[in-house]
């Protein structure tokens, strides 16, 4: 399987214009792109061969006086922005057609250089990794990259990318071959909820650590400032970069968070259920921020991919039982429950903490789909 692997980048002034140029350069051809889709479909005409669009987007573009500068940058860079056109156009249809499962995928849209995120890819024959562990990008030269760890393997491609906050990153696609980890006795249901980051149904709470929220306390606040800052003031500008950055280090604790939860959580079990967020009310709500906010779809597509990875089951539950409100003792469903009640009786004389028996509950309808899926039977509740 194929894994991203990303690192900081240290260019130097020089080469930070070089990649502005490179940025710049991509941005033009998307949107040349887009725009001769756009108009070849408003002509009636469906489609345009991708060798015929390359043409007359790169290769003619750059005999022209008004695109002459789209020589100034490799090759490379300027095909692969045709390839994100096209993954996008392939995506959105999919998703049209409703091939592709999830949240719709809007059409392409043009790109700005206002964007949060600039981002270029270079394949095989644009970079190379030197000996001296620099990484060399065609028409940049060789950049400083801090190596956090080692790559597992060749990588095929990689993409380099300028974030809002001014930094720089490259991520390399790796093809991993390690196989399975050895078998887990357990199994594990998991309930993503407001209270805790995530509740086990063997009993475990997890909160998102405290530094991870002191930070979000201080984008909150700085979010604040920045929506009493005059428009086109100094102090405005500075305040936004604040934010960026602040921004920017929420979301790298936020996501090595997730990795360490979901690493663990595949580790010590062969088969980890959750609940399909999609059919999970709250995103639909008023709370839909802070579900949002708790980053809760990157860490289930990293349960997903080590799962695959280390040879475990993953799976989604379709959840169309009540899971806070079903007791799993006797399969009784309580009346109302509001989001404040966080235990509860049933008749029948069980005590429930809401949050761990709905991991329970997720756990049993993950296990019982399995059962079905392999043709076995599942008896409702006694
Ligand atoms: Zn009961």
């Amino acid at each position: 399987m194929q894994l991203r692997y990303q690192f900081r980048l240290y260019p130097t002034p020089g080469q930070q214009r070089s990649l502005a140029r490179a940025f710049g350069c991509a941005r033009t051809v998307f949107n040349d792109a887009l725009r001769a889709r756009q108009e070849a479909h408003g002509a009636g005409l469906s489609y345009i061969k991708d060798t015929d669009l390359q043409k007359q987007v790169i290769t003619a573009a750059k005999r022209t006086a008004e695109r002459s500068w789209l020589t100034e940058v490799s090759s490379v860079v300027l095909i692969q922005a045709l390839s994100d056109l096209n993954t996008a156009y392939r995506n959105f249809f999919a998703s049209v057609s409703g091939e592709r499962k999830g949240r719709k995928v809007a059409p392409p849209r043009f790109r700005s250089r206002k964007d949060r995120r600039q981002a270029i890819r270079f394949t095989r024959n644009g970079f190379r990794l030197r000996p001296n562990g620099r990484l060399k990008l065609a028409k940049v030269g060789d950049v400083r990259v801090r190596w956090s760890r080692d790559l597992p393997s060749e990588p095929s491609s990689v993409t380099v990318i300028k974030d809002a906050a001014g930094r720089y990153f490259a991520s390399f696609v790796v093809e991993i071959t390690d196989g399975p980890l050895p078998e887990a006795a357990a199994e594990v249901g998991i309930d993503l909820g407001l209270t805790h980051f995530a509740v086990t149904s063997d009993g475990r709470k997890i909160t998102s650590p405290k530094f991870l929220r002191r930070a979000e306390r201080r984008l909150r606040k700085a979010q604040q400032a920045l929506s009493r800052k005059q428009k086109g003031s100094k102090n405005r500008r500075k305040a936004v970069a604040r934010v960026a950055r602040l921004h920017a280090r929420v979301a790298d604790a936020r996501r090595d968070h997730h990795h360490k939860l979901s690493t663990r959580l595949i580790r010590d079990n062969q088969a980890v259920y959750v609940e399909d967020l999609a059919v999970n009310g709250l995103a639909r709500t008023r709370l839909a921020k802070s579900v949002h906010d708790a980053g809760w779809s990157q860490f289930v597509t990293m349960l997903e991919y080590k799962a695959a990875r280390y040879g475990r089951t993953f799976a989604r539950v379709d959840r169309w039982f009540p899971s806070s409100k079903l007791c799993r003792a006797c399969g009784t469903v309580a009346r109302a429950m509001p989001l404040d009640v966080r235990e509860w009786a049933c008749p029948c004389g069980a005590v429930h903490d809401r949050d761990i028996n709905a991991a329970n509950n997720i756990l049993a309808a993950g296990r019982a789909d399995r059962l079905n899926a392999c043709g076995g039977t599942v008896s409702p509740p006694a």
